[in-house]
């Protein structure tokens, strides 16, 4: 029990569902859901509701805390690649490295396509 985590949510007391009223009959009263797991907003709300009241109310402060974009980012062809999947004549899968500026295909293994630190770009 001590794995339940409490809805993020500032709102999420506030919403009549009959998960949400809790307490002994007489004295019930609607209560920010507590789940062992939960879909939204990181894993810490219970509804994109939630997420979304989270964000209107915090959003502003979190983008300032960890950093706001200034500048555009660009995406070069030291920085174009991605991995992708096709199949070949044989119907057998095949993977590739795909430049999405030069075009330009490299092939890959399955290892290195499942492995998800692996790259062969050179920047952000
Ligand atoms: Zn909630």
């Amino acid at each position: 029990m001590s794995d339940l985590k409490y809805c993020q949510g500032p709102e999420c007391h506030t919403y009549y569902t009959k998960d949400r009223l809790r307490g002994p009959k007489g004295n019930k009263t609607y209560q920010t859901r507590r789940r062992s797991s939960f879909y939204y907003l990181g894993g810490n709300a219970c509804s994109t509701r939630c997420q979304d009241d989270w964000f209107r109310k915090h959003g502003e402060q979190a983008i300032n805390y960890f950093g706001r974009t200034t500048e555009a980012k660009q995406l070069t062809e030291h920085n174009a690649w991605h991995k992708q999947y096709d199949w070949d004549s044989n119907d057998d899968m095949i993977y590739v490295y795909r430049n999405s500026i030069t075009n330009e295909q490299r092939p890959l293994t399955k290892e290195q396509y499942n492995d998800t630190s692996y790259t062969i770009n050179t920047g952000e």
